[in-house]
């Protein structure tokens, strides 16, 4: 009989198998792919030589989580790799705003009058981001705040809706790039505790930068792997599981999958039918003959390169994705240029580049054409430089990774009270009618991205639960 069993391999459940096996518990994962990585892969998907990341490829909650700060992932090859720029944020008029490591550049980029505005708002929280971002991660009642005080002054800074913290800022530079920082996570602008969510992201940003994994994000998760193993944990990948009776006898089952998936596997009956999945994302994986042609200088240094006119244009594509059911004519777009940083990613001279829009839950169109039109806006001559792309809409990325319930990314939507409390209205967010049974994917908190903290904070649940049988 094994300790732990978890279900898939994306960096949440390799994140709770480490830290199960660490405390000397038997642990072993089951992956329906053929690598481990879940929303962390590698691949080849256009032409030989071209090293795509199908999913994550900018990795500011990577660099920042408290769990992976904690996990030895150099010893296992993950390595760093820091664009000269964070972020930039082009604009129409060939000009761009960033978000760069240092606070005084950033302010700069959005002009006299929004700079002291913008030091103002994240100034104060810089000296305490290392507990903050751990107490912020852990809520809610994961472990007790470190920090209550700054922890409660962010919550006033960060839970009234995004459009509210952006009042404090007269121009539309700060406004738009603030805007795009909500959308990564496909967060209505108005929502509840959206605030929160760009100011995570800004912070990030100035505390330890938005990298990307040397090699892509495999790394990231061919690491967790490899410690796992050197614990003595098993990994057995081409293993999609069904039902409860597909796993070994085990005191404790970690799910790291939808909600919905769980509940069928495990028998848990309507228990997550109120647990709601947001949008989806169209994205492509191009192949390029020479770098991004950007107009503006700045997006050709940064990891990542956030599209939108203005803050109205980003909130009108995420209206029409998530709410009116039809794909934005202009979609708001990330896009991460990994070969900026990482020349091993391409042939010499060549580029790999990623962009996504939002579309609506299991939309079957094709985006190209706007994506490209956007891309064009900014970067006049982008389509002659395309040798191969890769295509994936809602249905593909659902095919590739069952988390992705009608290509939403997010693993359930990030608006309302599903921003904090999530996939339950309840403090034991990882804990499941089944005493047995855990779920540890970003259907929980602290929600999506790569950072191993729902993983982190459902191991600690499941050795509680072990510690008292
Ligand atoms: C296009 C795209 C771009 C993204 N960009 C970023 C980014 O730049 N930065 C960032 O931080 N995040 C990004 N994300 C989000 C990030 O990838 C996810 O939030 C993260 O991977 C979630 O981790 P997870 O472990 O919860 O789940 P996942 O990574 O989704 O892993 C779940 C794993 O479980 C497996 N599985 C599911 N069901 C079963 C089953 N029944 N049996 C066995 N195995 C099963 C799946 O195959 C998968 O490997 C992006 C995601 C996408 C799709």
């Amino acid at each position: 009989m094994l300790d732990v069993v978890v279900v898939g391999a994306g960096p949440n459940g390799l994140t709770a198998a480490v830290e199960l096996a660490r405390r000397g518990f038997s642990t072993a994962v089951f992956e329906a792919r053929d690598t481990v990585g879940g929303g962390a892969r590698t691949e080849e998907l256009t032409l030989p030589g071209f090293r795509h990341d199908p999913c994550s490829a900018a990795h500011p909650l990577a660099v920042n989580s408290p769990a992976f700060r904690a996990l030895p992932l150099d010893r296992y090859g993950l390595r760093w790799l820091h664009p000269e720029l964070p972020m930039a944020h082009p604009f129409p008029d060939g000009t761009a705003a960033v978000l760069a490591r240092s606070v005084a550049e950033t302010a700069a980029s959005f002009g006299p009058r929004d700079a002291g505005a913008y030091r103002r708002l994240v100034e104060p929280f810089l000296p305490h981001w290392d507990t903050l971002a751990r107490d912020f991660m852990s809520l809610p009642l994961t472990a007790l705040p470190r920090d209550p005080v700054t922890l409660a002054r962010f919550g006033l800074a960060g839970l009234p809706p995004s459009t509210w913290l952006t009042r404090r800022f007269r121009d539309e530079r700060a406004k738009t790039l603030f805007a795009g920082l909500v959308a990564h996570v496909m967060a209505p602008l108005g929502g509840f505790a959206t605030g929160a969510i760009g100011l995570v992201f800004a912070l990030a940003a100035h505390a330890r930068g938005w990298p990307l994994a040397r090699g892509g994000s495999q790394a990231i998760s061919d690491a967790l792997a490899g410690y796992l193993q050197d614990l003595g944990g098993a990994v057995h990948t081409d293993y999609e599981v069904k039902r409860l009776d597909d796993l070994p006898p085990a005191r404790a089952y970690v799910f790291d999958t939808s909600p919905t998936a769980l509940a069928r596997i495990a028998g848990l009956g309507h228990y997550y039918d109120s647990f709601r999945y947001g949008p989806g994302v169209f994205k492509i994986d191009y192949a390029l003959d020479g770098p991004v042609p950007w107009t503006a200088e700045e997006p050709r240094v940064a990891g990542t390169v956030q599209i939108g006119a203005d803050s109205a244009e980003i909130g009108t594509a995420l209206r029409a994705a998530s709410r009116e059911g039809r794909a934005p004519d202009r979609p708001f777009l990330i896009t991460v240029q990994p070969t900026v940083v990482d020349p091993t990613r391409a042939p010499a001279g060549k580029h790999v580049f990623w962009a996504y829009g939002h579309v609506p839950a299991g939309w079957d169109g094709d985006l190209t054409d706007a994506v490209e039109r956007q891309l064009e806006r900014y970067a006049p001559g982008f389509r002659d430089r395309v040798l191969a792309r890769a295509t994936a809409g809602p249905a593909q990325l659902a095919a590739r990774n069952a988390n992705y319930v009608g290509g939403d990314i997010a693993s359930g939507a990030v608006s309302g009270l599903q921003i904090l409390l999530r996939p339950k209205l309840t403090l034991f967010p990882y804990h499941t009618p089944h005493p047995a049974v855990f779920i540890c994917s970003s259907a929980t908190p602290p929600g999506p991205g790569v950072h191993g903290m729902s993983g982190h904070n459902a191991a600690k649940a499941v050795w509680r639960r072990l510690r008292q049988t």
